[in-house]
């Protein structure tokens, strides 16, 4: 088997929503798709550790946030390399609670999916939730964000709870770029954090003391050297 294969797979970037007891939280998911359109059904793959994990399979409910291109790493970050029991995640976050009482986010979204979970599969690590749709719409006219710009272009990184996640092997990195110790994102001289205002051509060394890793938040002395 040559794990190379399933790398070359397609996804979005979505926001993962749902509530428990007047509470909710949501999380970053790269799987979800449309599986039957008569009756509209998604599929979710969900981490059984992650909080969402047990707000859907108390509520029965969630809803898809779909992210566009121009979502910051900071709006991810949040949502995909912070954990719900540790802080609100909706805190700063503009949002609204739709019919299902799930909340969807409001920023950087383009369209939005609430569905009921008519079904479940164990898939030991995950669940993968069928949620037939009960409400959906366009919110923003922008293009989805996919997985590989995720990646590619804003130099982002999955956590180990990630269905797709594939432990990176050492690459020969140049030696002008940073290392997060907590998330595993590189600070790139070359590209710079136009997200956080540091413009390409930036070396580490000169970011301002107050400059946090633009996914997960750490500050720059949990940063290593790469390579
Ligand atoms: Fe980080």
């Amino acid at each position: 088997m040559n794990p190379k294969a399933v790398q070359k797979l397609s996804y979005g970037v979505y926001i993962v929503s749902s509530k428990k007891e007047g509470k909710i939280n949501g999380q970053i998911a790269n799987t979800v798709f449309q599986i039957t359109s008569e009756p509209p059904t998604l599929a979710v793959s969900i981490n059984k550790l992650n909080l969402t994990h047990e707000y859907i399979k108390e509520s029965r409910v969630f809803t898809v946030s779909v992210l566009s291109k121009e979502a910051p790493m900071t709006l991810i970050g949040n949502f995909g390399f912070k954990s719900g029991r540790d802080i609100d995640k909706f805190k700063e976050v503009k949002f609204r609670q739709g019919v299902t009482g799930a909340p969807i986010v409001e920023e950087k979204t383009i369209a939005y999916l609430e569905c009921k979970v008519i079904d479940s599969i164990d898939v030991i690590t995950h669940t993968v939730f069928i949620g037939q749709i009960i409400e959906c719409d366009t919110i923003g006219e922008e293009e989805p964000m996919t997985y590989a710009y995720y990646h590619q272009i804003k130099g982002g990184k999955s956590p180990k709870t990630a269905p797709t996640y594939v432990k990176e092997e050492a690459k020969e990195v140049k030696k002008d770029r940073y290392t997060c110790k907590v998330c595993g994102y590189i600070y790139d001289p070359e590209r710079g954090d136009p997200d956080s205002g540091i413009k390409p051509g930036t070396a580490f060394e000169d970011l301002p003391e107050g400059w946090t890793c633009p996914i997960c938040g750490a500050s720059k002395n949990e940063f290593e050297k790469a390579g």
